[in-house]
């Protein structure tokens, strides 16, 4: 019999972070104790008012098809976030409420990438980005950022072999570095976006997620810049609400009225009740998200000092998100990834899953309780300060 699956899939690897988190659930089955620290879930339960709405929305009998942009009450409050947080307007029409920021991402690039088109990922960048530009038809090139700050200078874009790009992808606050990117670094992307005439989806979904008084800047909003970003954001982590699947996507018309075409044809629409929640979230009280940040500042504290403790290990605080992204002393971030999974029943992410310059790290989610975090880092300790035998390699 033929092979039916499409060739366009052999590039496409499986997301490393749902591979650790599969074989972490796997080890436990087999009645190992892991503690997984591998996803980028919030240990949080959704805000109870959030949750209310959409037992009230299911209740009064929103449970059909919803119009395919997404309902006018969510439109609107998505309208008026954009406008109040990011000082971008936008039309009604130029929004589009999606499954995720993931679809919007995906939709985007279904309906912009052709065959062969160059996308730009700046390295390391989020595990979804480079398989999402192969299953459109792309092809990813990497900007390497320079390892020890990921700073995003004009020089490292300019650097990039890619005489095909049309797309250019750029994530602040950033998973997996957790850095917030400066204005100068904003201000180095949309020039080089306009130098070579690229659209830039700009993946803002730890916006609130800032440390230290950090400012978000959203690209759309510099000059010249609306016409060709793509703003996509959504509810799952500054809500805990990764569950629910609510994201949304930012554009000029144009474009908008084109991804709307993937969109329709692909889920045809957000889930009608969880669009509900959304509206509760983006409209009510914002004191939760401000708790719930405060619970990842300590955790960022209590993760940052633990692991800077451990035997080579090198920490940097990050500045936005909830994960530390620390040097390792191995070259092969899967093996010790592995070894700590193995060894101590520590699950977290092997940088090499973010492309190149992610080699030789780890990211760590402090999204979690910090009993469970302390727990972690002991199990590390005990590893890493035994026999060399034991460690990493
Ligand atoms: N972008 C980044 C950088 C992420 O880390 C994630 C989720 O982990 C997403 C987008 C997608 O989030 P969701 O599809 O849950 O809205």
């Amino acid at each position: 019999m033929r092979d039916f699956a499409a060739r366009r899939l052999d590039k496409v690897r499986e997301s490393a972070t749902i591979a650790v988190a599969d074989r972490a659930k796997q080890l436990r089955a087999e009645g190992v104790d892991v503690v997984d620290l591998s996803g980028g879930d919030p240990q949080f339960d959704t805000p109870a008012h959030i949750v209310t709405e959409a037992i009230n929305a299911i209740r009064r009998g929103d449970t059909h098809y919803a119009p395919s942009r997404g309902i006018p009450a969510l439109l609107k409050a998505v309208q008026r976030k954009l406008a109040d947080d990011n000082g971008v307007e936008y039309g009604l029409d130029e929004i589009i409420v999606t499954p995720g920021g993931k679809h919007a991402i995906y939709s985007t690039l279904v309906a912009t990438v052709e065959a062969g088109d160059q996308v730009i990922l700046l390295s390391p960048a989020w595990v979804s980005y480079e398989p999402s530009v192969r299953l459109a038809g792309g092809e990813p090139v990497y900007a390497p950022l320079q390892a020890d700050e990921f700073r995003i200078t004009s020089e490292v874009l300019r650097s990039v072999d890619a005489p095909r790009a049309k797309v250019l992808i750029f994530n602040t606050p950033n998973n997996p570095t957790g850095r917030v990117a400066t204005r100068e670094e904003i201000e180095a992307v949309a020039e080089f976006a306009e130098e070579r005439d690229l659209l830039v989806i700009s993946d803002e979904l730890y916006e609130k997620l800032l440390y230290d008084g950090r400012e978000h800047i959203s690209l759309a909003s510099l000059p010249g810049m609306r016409d060709r970003t793509v703003t996509v954001n959504g509810v799952s982590k500054s809500y805990a609400m990764t569950g629910w699947r609510l994201g949304y996507l930012a554009a000029p018309r144009a474009l908008t009225s084109q991804i709307l075409k993937v969109h329709q044809h692909s889920v045809t629409t957000a889930a009608t009740f969880t669009q509900a929640a959304a509206v509760a979230a983006l409209e009510g009280p914002q004191g939760v998200v401000a708790e719930m940040l405060a619970e990842y500042d300590r955790n960022r504290a209590l993760v940052v000092k633990a692991l800077n403790s451990l035997p080579g290990v090198n920490c940097p605080t990050p500045e936005g998100a909830f994960y530390a992204f620390p040097k390792v002393d191995s070259a092969d971030s899967l093996e010790y990834a592995q070894c700590l999974l193995d060894g101590a029943g520590v699950a977290l992410t092997p940088g090499v899953a973010f492309g190149p310059t992610g080699e030789g790290r780890v990211r760590i989610s402090f999204a979690t309780s910090p009993a469970l975090l302390e727990n972690a880092f002991e199990r590390m300790a005990a590893l890493l300060r035994s026999e060399p035998a034991g460690r990493p390699a």
